[in-house]
């Protein structure tokens, strides 16, 4: 492993450590990222959903609470809305 390399793996690791928090509540760790805008969720946050693509085809997906709602990047947005109004 040459010097660029070293600085690289280390810089790869200290960016793993600082992604390891949810970025919605901050408490949890991070478990999977937002499908439409990629930021750091845990369990507790992300939102699954299941986005039809093509015939028959589904394919799943997490959003954070802001996508989830925005049928802009969730096609399926308002029956959270609705569900998200309910709670
Ligand atoms: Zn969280
Ligand atoms: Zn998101």
């Amino acid at each position: 492993m040459n010097r660029g390399e070293a600085i690289f793996q280390r810089f790869r690791i200290e960016g793993s450590v600082m992604d390891e928090l949810c970025a919605d509540c901050r408490k949890q760790k991070f478990w999977t990222p937002c499908t439409w805008c990629k930021k750091p969720l845990c369990e507790a946050c992300s939102r699954f959903e299941l986005l039809a693509e093509g015939c028959g085809t589904v394919v799943p997906a997490y959003f954070c609470a802001t996508c989830v709602v925005d049928p802009f990047c969730n096609p399926n947005a308002i029956f959270w809305q609705m569900k998200e109004t309910d709670a």
